[in-house]
């Protein structure tokens, strides 16, 4: 019923900070309803890490090759409170410090109102694709052809861990992405997976496969993508693969926060913009980019006008 999405790029933040934006973001979100909620983000190091034959881990300086370990991911039936102390004993459980810079450059998190399979912490988002988290999903609406694309799924080998709709969409993005020729930019790959999807969503994708990186696309359900004011609005260029590499030269530096309502941004930015039914949003590099779902930029002709609030 309501969904928070955080991305930063070149900005030092504590495992700390990334929980409180992501938890206070839920709770501004309370009011509209929910019967469970949760939470997805990174806890690889904010640097890029090589273990040496000595044991000992080293940080790459050329061509910096980014670990893609799945995002640790915490839900529970229930209410935010809830789901923030159970986060709270798996940070202690995996000895993750609270003061420590992971790369949690992407967090993602949900408050569900349970339509399709009842409230369980199975059934709660972020839904992951498989065990690994290859592709991980918070979504709000109701796919209506959820069954055909199961079926069809399920004939392909794949077996489901949830009673929802929503299941569908990690599926199919790993679905997509293992059948690709050549890689693609993730918007591209998620708009193959929408063309697919009928019914209403407000969507956030993560994936191992596109570390530091964050789709997010709408149709029927609201969402608004907010910048904070001191950053340089860039656009990315949507046939270009990022390159974590690039990490390396920009100096720019940017914090967005995207969420159901004005409500979870406003604490951060009164810079936003309210995106529009079928906008593709990406956020990569430290510019972001808002396409059709054809893949054209649909600010080349008339820009997103940044509302401040
Ligand atoms: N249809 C999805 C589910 O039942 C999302 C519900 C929501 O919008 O919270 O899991």
């Amino acid at each position: 019923c309501g969904i928070v999405g955080y991305y930063t790029f070149n900005v030092r933040k504590d495992l700390q900070s990334v929980l409180d934006i992501l938890f206070n973001g839920l709770k501004r979100l309370e009011y509209r309803g929910y019967d469970s909620a949760g939470i997805a983000f990174d806890v690889v190091d904010a640097y890029p890490l090589v273990h040496q034959a000595d044991g000992r881990e080293a940080i790459v300086e050329e061509n910096g090759v980014f670990e893609s370990t799945g995002p640790l991911i915490i839900k529970e039936v229930g209410k935010v409170d809830a789901l923030e102390r159970m986060a709270y004993d798996t940070v202690a459980r995996d000895q993750l410090d609270l003061q420590r810079e992971y790369r949690s450059q992407v967090g993602i998190a949900h408050t569900r109102w349970a339509t399709h399979g009842p409230p369980s912490a199975v059934n709660s988002h972020p839904i992951p694709s498989d065990p690994e988290a290859q592709f991980v999903v918070v979504h709000n609406g109701i796919i209506t052809n959820y069954n055909l694309i199961k079926d069809f799924l399920i004939k392909h080998g794949e077996t489901f861990v949830t009673e929802t709709d929503t299941e569908v969409i990690p599926k199919l993005c790993k679905f997509v992405y293992e059948r690709l020729s050549e890689k693609v930019p993730f918007p591209k790959l998620v708009m193959e997976v929408l063309k697919k999807l009928e019914g209403a969503y407000a969507v956030l994708v993560k994936s191992t496969h596109y570390p530091g990186e964050l789709v997010a696309c709408k149709r029927g359900s609201p969402m608004i993508l907010g910048i904070k004011e001191d950053a340089n609005v860039r656009r990315t260029s949507f046939n270009r693969l990022h390159d974590a590499r690039d990490i390396k030269w920009r100096q720019e530096s940017i914090e967005c926060y995207i969420a159901s309502d004005a409500s979870a941004v406003i604490e951060h930015t009164k810079r936003v913009i309210v995106l529009e039914d079928n906008d593709v949003l990406h956020l990569c590099g430290g510019g972001y980019g808002i396409y059709n779902t054809e893949g054209a930029n649909v600010e080349e002709a008339v820009p997103r006008v940044l509302l401040t609030l």
